[in-house]
C-alpha cells in the first residue's frame, strides 16, 4: 500500500530570495538517478512556463525538480546518503534569471492587454528564449513601441509585486486577467494595482527589479503572434552583442548608426551592378577567346575541330567556353580542366545527324573516364590529362569514320 504524503511546503512562495534551507527527508527512491522528497524545500518544480530549479542537496546535484500530486520530488546525480535531514541550496543566477523573466512577463502580458486588448495565451521560458503568444496578426512597429513605452514607465515607478493565497469563494473579488486553471485556494500574484495573475511562479519583488525589457523578434504562427522578449541580465547581454555588432559595421562602413541601412543598401547596389558587368566582361572574353581558338582549328571534313586544356580557378570555366565555342557553326570541340579531378567537356555544333552519345560506349572502356550527356553535348571525369588524349583518339576515329557515312 502507497503511504500518502502530505503536500510539500513550498519554501519558495514564502521568499523568493532564500537560497538556503533545511529539510526532513519524507520519502526515497532509488535508481540511476535517486530521487528525494522532502518535507519543505526551495527548489522549485518545472510548472506554470517556469522551468525548475537547480542546486545542490546534501553532496548531490539536483539535476530535475518533479511535482506529484503536490509532493515535489528532487531528481539527483547521485545518492544523498541516509541522514534524515538534508541541506539545500538552490543556483541562484539560474532562479534570478527566471524570477526577471517571469516577472517580465506578467509586465508584458498586462501591457498588452491594457494598451491593445491583447490577452496572453502562451508563455514559454528556456535557456535561450522567452516568449508569450497573442492571438491575432503581429501589432504593427507604433503598437509594438506603445507597449515597450509603457512597460519601461512601470519598471521606472518601481512599484511592488506581491503574493498571497486567496480562497475560492472569494476569487471572484479580484479581477485576475485570466481565470485560473485550477479549483481551491489560488495563489495570486499582484503587480500592485496593475496586474492580478493566478501563478505559482517565484517573482522578484518590484517592477524594476526586471531590470530592461525588449522585444526581439514579432514571429507570425497562423492565426497567432509569438512575441520573443528579454528581460534583466538578458536583455542587457543581448544589447551588448547588438552594440558590439554595429560599432563593428559602423567602423567597417565609417559611417553613423543612423546611416547604417543606407550605406549597406548603396554597398549592395554597387555589388550587383559590379556582378552584371563582371558576368558581361566574361562572356566577352569567352567569346574573344572562342573565337581565337578557332583561327587555329584543325579541319576535318568540313568540322572545325578545337582541342583546349582551361586554366582557370572558376570551375564553371570551362562550361562557358564551350558556349562560346558552339555559338560558332561547325564546331568540334574537346575541353578539358584539371581541378580536384581531371574533367572533360566534348561538344559539336555540325547539326542533327551526329549523336556524341554513340562514342560513350568507347570511351567508358578506358579506364578512369566516366560521363554521358546529349546529342551535342557529353562530359564527365577522367584520370588523368593522358586519359584525355585517349578521348581525343577515339573522337578523331569516330569523325572520320562519321565523315564517311554522313559526308559531312
Ligand atoms: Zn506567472
Amino acid at each position: 500500500m502507497t503511504r500518502l504524503l502530505s503536500p510539500t511546503r513550498k519554501l519558495y512562495w514564502a521568499d523568493a530570495y532564500r537560497r538556503r534551507f533545511t529539510a526532513r527527508v519524507v520519502e526515497r527512491r532509488e535508481g540511476r538517478r535517486p530521487a528525494v522528497a522532502l518535507n519543505r524545500t526551495l527548489f522549485y518544480p518545472t510548472g506554470g512556463g517556469q522551468p525548475h530549479d537547480t542546486g545542490r542537496l546534501g553532496e548531490a546535484r539536483v539535476l530535475d525538480v518533479v511535482e506529484e500530486n503536490g509532493v515535489i520530488y528532487h531528481i539527483l546525480d547521485a545518492d544523498p546518503g541516509h541522514a534524515d535531514e538534508l541541506a539545500g541550496e538552490i543556483d541562484w543566477p539560474r532562479r534570478w534569471d527566471h524570477m526577471q523573466q517571469h516577472s517580465g512577463q506578467h509586465l508584458l502580458s498586462a501591457a498588452f492587454l491594457t494598451l491593445l486588448d491583447r490577452p496572453t495565451i502562451g508563455f514559454h521560458l528556456s535557456p535561450d528564449s522567452v516568449t508569450i503568444d497573442l492571438p491575432g496578426p503581429p501589432p504593427d512597429a507604433q503598437d509594438a513601441a506603445r507597449v515597450l513605452d509603457f512597460v519601461q514607465a512601470v519598471m521606472a515607478e518601481d512599484r511592488p509585486i506581491h503574493s498571497y493565497q486567496v480562497d475560492e469563494e472569494d476569487i471572484d473579488a479580484i479581477p485576475l486577467r485570466k481565470k485560473p486553471a485550477v479549483s481551491g485556494r489560488v495563489r495570486v500574484v499582484e503587480i500592485e494595482n496593475l496586474d492580478w495573475s493566478a501563478c505559482g511562479g517565484t517573482h522578484v519583488r518590484s517592477t524594476a527589479q526586471i531590470g530592461s525589457l525588449i522585444i526581439t523578434r514579432l514571429e507570425r504562427r497562423g492565426a497567432n503572434t509569438r512575441v520573443h522578449f528579454l528581460c534583466g541580465g538578458r536583455a542587457h547581454r543581448d544589447h551588448r552583442r547588438r552594440l558590439d555588432v554595429t560599432r563593428r559595421l559602423m567602423d567597417i562602413l565609417t559611417t553613423g548608426l543612423e546611416d547604417l541601412p543606407a550605406a549597406v543598401e548603396q554597398r549592395r547596389d554597387e555589388a550587383l551592378n559590379v556582378q552584371k558587368k563582371l558576368r558581361r566582361l566574361e562572356k566577352r572574353l569567352m567569346e574573344l577567346e572562342a573565337a581565337a581558338l578557332l583561327t587555329q582549328a584543325k579541319p576535318i571534313g568540313r568540322a572545325r575541330f578545337v582541342e583546349r586544356r582551361v586554366m582557370s580557378d572558376d570551375a564553371n570555366a570551362m562550361q562557358k567556353l564551350m558556349r562560346g565555342l558552339l555559338a560558332h557553326e561547325n564546331v568540334v570541340a574537346l575541353l578539358s580542366w584539371q581541378g580536384g579531378q581531371t574533367r572533360w567537356s566534348l561538344g559539336h555544333s555540325l547539326g542533327s545527324d551526329l549523336d556524341l552519345r554513340q562514342l560513350m560506349p568507347a570511351l567508358r572502356d578506358i579506364p578512369g573516364v566516366r560521363g554521358g550527356g546529349g546529342p551535342d553535348l557529353i562530359q564527365g571525369v577522367a584520370a588523368d590529362q593522358e586519359t584525355i588524349q585517349q578521348i581525343k583518339s577515339h573522337l578523331l576515329a569516330w569523325l572520320a569514320e562519321a565523315e564517311t557515312s554522313f559526308h559531312f
